[in-house]
């Protein structure tokens, strides 16, 4: 409640929210109110948990960040009012191919040599640097957003206490036997020289190109003039064929055109082949199993030493499995180019049916040695140099080229360098999905269920990730920035996984002095060797660093202590609430996520996750630097405001993506942020001028539209509280919006007399004011997790208190009981208002001229007639002296509109009325002063009202309009 001295400040029609906000965020920090707000539930027992997702700490914000960012400051406000205890750890992002790529392009490097020289100690200060440097600018940028977290505290993924609880994950995976090194074609990018995993492989990173396709036509053995058509849109992978797939239950046909003859299916034959081109044979696909035929680079060495060794599999052709490589019928020929060490589906039919491969392309996809004239060329570079080739071969009377046509389709590129990716063999580290009973992907399915999942598709999205996904690749090779994977390999095959920082100074046997005093970083970690248990020999680090999901995954463990402070840990573990972008976080932190505390506790590390879509801009494309269209996240609030932002993000269903921009911002700004200002404003600057003091006792003897407004408050903050309560924000929101349009349009607009220096009753006029603060205060206390700053401006303003961070969430209702039916009668009568004034205006009767009566016909008049106090806001808001209810199913409203000269005298009364408080206005009378006039005319039977209600003493005739003090 206000203190005794406090009194009430008038405000500008016009605020400039932002440095409304810059002035309250220099108050909150200088003045300690952050400090606190972080401590202000420390001594109460119930806590809400909440772990941060890490934002990479690689540049600054960008408003689309903002989303998220308002969901976390939310709920942790919401909870702070609500008395619980909190941690408030915000967390920053730190290691992997994101920041080296940048800090690369800082030093203008081009290739992994570059790193080489400059020197990788070098590098990886460079790295670490630059995460501190855009961690600060975050922060700063977080504050300014009214992010309220402990900043001082926040996680750093690099930290060592997060590696080493990485290395203690490992090892625990690899105690049940899932961690593995397997061989498999992955997708790679040729510029970082790294794989890239399955589940950095977003929809997002694919670009729309076009590639030169081929149709390639094969010879088969024994069959004169006869061919194999294959198509493919990566001919640089042609040397790398191996196998032929078809579909052995569909029908191929033999088509011949001129001299030769070639095998297709069926139903591909229109579009390739014309009408006039025969069909000569079909079979079944099962028919041509087994076939041999030859490719355009079988002489090259390499190609004939496989040859050689794989008589019987080399260059047939095969049955494709479905489940693999489905052979559709939308492109190509039907049958498949295999190139089993260039393609993840080729790889696995090859494993399947036990083909041989032909390696072909380097770490930066240059073609290997014993590739003849491709050696050394990059094969994405010159894709020309095998389509060259062929035709070249052709004009020697070969018959390769069936046709060569540009090919446009959606193409994986890498997605932080935007290289377009390649297919290749490598040896990578994993972690097995389907090994032992129950496997990770059993523990990690049956944890997904026990997590609540907002919006609900959500569960049902991770599940299919974690049904389909492949073993996961945790390796990344040639990289530098990262964590370093604790796995010690020995060249007798066997390898040691270390769980810790102890564990590895016991049993390092070579350069643990070099290593001492650094963070498990390259190059100073790979120093270490140790004994290997097989054999003996020594045994060293293995060379990639590892996937960085594996850092924001073990965040809920190394954050909450898990190995050092049991106690704490189970204080705060599980997280009560995770909130992050959907896009891309089923395949990442979600994922990564769940597979930590599958293995480490086999429960889930959150109970209830909240995600959303992406913010595009105004015109539904997705922020980016490149495209012109970014907004960064300062010059966003120092543009829109960050109440205007944080308000728009939160009306938003996070199942839907957003649109955001200028237009929006100023959109929000006019429909909330001036709609609620002015009502306000209406409030406080009659307080002000009249020095008027709350008192709750004023409320005593509320009004029906008091009461009204008052039930309408009570329902509000009921219905925001249950929804925040299910991580729903924007039904809270528009509950507020609805409540402060009511308010507004209908409660100020049916007071406006009962306020202001010319109200006469006085004790209606402290009910009303008093009505108008209970509802102000609560709402600014309702609006502190949404629009913190608004909410402070008016909750100060209102109360004298320090700020509304420190305040508490509503929860003792106003009226004890939410009056129903006189919800429902207001929605009647404003329905009857909206109805009689259309009618007004049909008959081109404006409101100031009273009217005698409006007869409305209804079923259920829900007992209106029987309130004199509901009927009389009928009878002001139409201006019409009576109101006659008649049954009658059908509702209608008349209004009676015979004009009697005494009518017209009222209305002339009123005119005058209006009248004088102009000329009152123009000769910027106060308020409160009592004048004299002089009309040319006015009703005099209605004089006495005239000068009530115009702080008029006397009314004298004379020609023109003239005010006289
Ligand atoms: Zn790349
Ligand atoms: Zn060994």
């Amino acid at each position: 409640m206000a203190s005794k001295q406090h009194s009430i400040k008038p405000v500008d029609s016009r605020p400039d929210f932002v440095k409304q906000e810059n002035e309250l965020l220099d108050k909150w920090y200088k003045n300690g109110i952050t400090e606190k707000y972080l401590n202000k539930n420390n001594n109460k027992t119930k806590t809400f948990s909440f772990i941060d997702g890490p934002i990479t700490a690689n540049n600054p914000m960008g408003v689309h960040h903002a989303w998220g960012r308002t969901y976390k400051d939310l709920w942790q406000r919401y909870k702070n009012m609500q008395g619980y205890k909190q941690r408030f750890q915000n967390g920053f992002d730190c290691q992997g191919l994101w920041v080296e790529v940048e800090v690369e392009k800082d030093l203008k490097f081009k290739t992994k040599k570059d790193i080489e020289d400059y020197g990788v100690e070098k590098f990886v200060q460079k790295c670490k640097d630059r995460v501190i440097k855009y961690a600060k600018i975050q922060t700063e940028q977080s504050k300014r957003l009214g992010y309220l977290m402990d900043w001082d505290n926040s996680y750093y993924t690099m930290s060592d206490a997060n590696n080493y609880m990485i290395w203690n994950f490992l090892k625990i995976c690899h105690k049940n036997g899932w961690l593995y090194k397997g061989n498999d074609s992955v997708p790679w990018c040729p510029r970082c020289q790294t794989a890239i995993s399955q589940h950095e492989m977003l929809t997002e990173d694919y670009k729309e190109v076009i590639h030169d396709s081929i149709y390639l036509s094969l010879p088969l053995v024994d069959h004169d003039n006869e061919f194999l058509l294959i198509w493919t849109t990566t001919p640089w992978t042609i040397p790398a064929n191996i196998a032929v797939a078809i579909d052995p239950k569909i029908k191929y046909i033999l088509v011949q055109k001129e001299k030769n003859r070639y095998w297709i299916a069926k139903d591909l034959k229109d579009k390739i082949f014309d009408n006039k081109d025969k069909v000569v044979r079909t079979v079944l696909g099962k028919d041509l199993v087994g076939l041999q035929y030859q490719a355009p680079f079988d002489s090259l060495p390499a190609v004939k030493k496989v040859a050689n060794a794989n008589k019987a599999t080399f260059h047939t052709v095969i049955a494709t499995d479905p489940l693999i490589m489905p052979i559709t019928m939308t492109d190509g020929t039907g049958l498949v180019h295999t190139a089993v060490s260039a393609g993840t589906e080729d790889f696995k039919l090859g494993k399947k049916y036990n083909l041989p491969m032909v390696p072909i392309i380097a770490d930066d996809a240059s073609y290997l040695e014993d590739l003849g004239f491709l050696t050394g060329q990059n094969a994405k570079k010159h894709p020309e140099i095998i389509l060259n080739y062929l035709k070249e071969q052709d004009k020697k009377g070969l018959n390769w080229v069936f046709k060569i046509s540009p090919f446009k389709h959606r193409y994986p590129v890498c997605w932080r360098c935007k290289t377009e990716l390649v297919w290749k063999v490598t040896d990578e580290w994993y972690i097995a999905m389907d090994r032992g009973e129950p496997s990770l992907r059993q523990r990690m399915q049956a944890v997904t269920k026990k997590i609540n999942w907002i919006p609900k598709f959500g569960l049902k999205r991770e599940l299919d990730w974690l049904t389909n996904m492949h073993d996961w690749l945790i390796s990344k090779k040639n990289r530098y920035w990262g964590l370093c994977l604790p796995i010690w390999e020995c060249e007798c095959g066997n390898f040691e996984v270390i769980g810790g920082k102890e564990e590895l100074e016991t049993k390092a046997v070579k350069g643990w002095d070099q290593f001492k005093g650094h963070t498990p970083h390259k190059p100073h970690i790979d120093k270490i060797k140790i004994k290997c248990t097989k054999c003996g020999k020594l045994a060293f680090r293995v060379e990639p660093v590892g996937n960085p999901w594996l850092d924001a995954g073990i965040v809920p463990f190394s954050t909450l202590n898990y190995t050092q402070d049991p106690q704490y840990f189970k204080k705060w573990f599980p997280a009560d609430f995770i909130t992050e972008s959907f896009p891309g976080q089923f395949k990442n932190w979600f994922y990564s996520l769940i597979a930590t505390s599958a293995v480490l506790e086999n429960k889930p590390s959150f109970k209830n996750v909240l995600g959303h879509a992406n913010m595009l801009d105004s015109h539904g494309k997705t922020f980016h630097k490149s495209a012109g269209n970014s907004i960064e996240f300062i010059d966003g609030a120092n543009r829109f405001s960050a109440d205007v932002i944080r308000w728009y993000c939160a009306l938003q269903n996070p199942a839907r993506e957003m649109c955001f921009g200028e237009k929006e911002a100023n959109q929000t700004k006019r429909q909330f942020h001036m709609f609620l200002w002015n009502s306000y404003r209406f409030f406080v600057n009659y307080a002000a001028l009249e020095n008027w003091q709350p008192k709750e006792e004023y409320i005593n003897n509320p009004t029906v539209l008091d009461q009204w407004i008052l039930t309408r408050l009570d329902q509000v903050v009921l219905k925001t509280t249950a929804n925040l309560d299910k991580f729903n924000a924007f039904s809270g929101a528009k509950a507020i919006e609805e409540f402060v349009t009511d308010f507004s349009t209908w409660y100020i607009r049916r007071s406006r007399d009962r306020v202001g220096p010319n109200a006469q009753n006085q004790a209606d006029k402290n009910t009303c004011y008093q009505t108008f603060f209970t509802v102000l205060e609560t709402l600014s206390r309702l609006l502190m997790p949404y629009t913190p700053f608004l909410a402070d401006s008016i909750y100060t303003n209102l109360t004298g208190q320090e700020s509304v961070n420190l305040a508490d969430w509503p929860s003792k209702p106003v009226i004890k009981n939410i009056n129903k039916k006189l919800l429902d009668q207001m929605i009647l009568i404003r329905k009857i208002c909206e109805q009689g004034h259309a009618q007004r205006k049909v008959h081109q009767l404006a409101v100031k001229q009273p009217l005698s009566s409006l007869t409305i016909k209804i079923n259920d008049s829900l007992a209106l007639e029987d309130s004199k106090a509901l009927l009389q806001l009928i009878k002001e808001e139409l201006n019409i002296e009576k109101v006659i209810f008649k049954q009658d199913n059908q509702f209608s409203v008349e209004l009676d509109t015979t004009l009697t000269p005494d009518l017209i005298k009222k209305r002339q009364a009123r005119e005058t009325i209006r009248l004088i408080q102009q000329a009152r206005k123009e000769a910027n009378c106060k308020l409160d002063q009592v004048v004299n006039i002089t009309l040319p005319d006015w009703p005099k039977k209605y004089e006495a009202q005239i000068k009530q209600k115009t702080l008029v003493k006397t009314i004298t005739k004379g020609k023109h309009v003239k005010l006289s003090f």
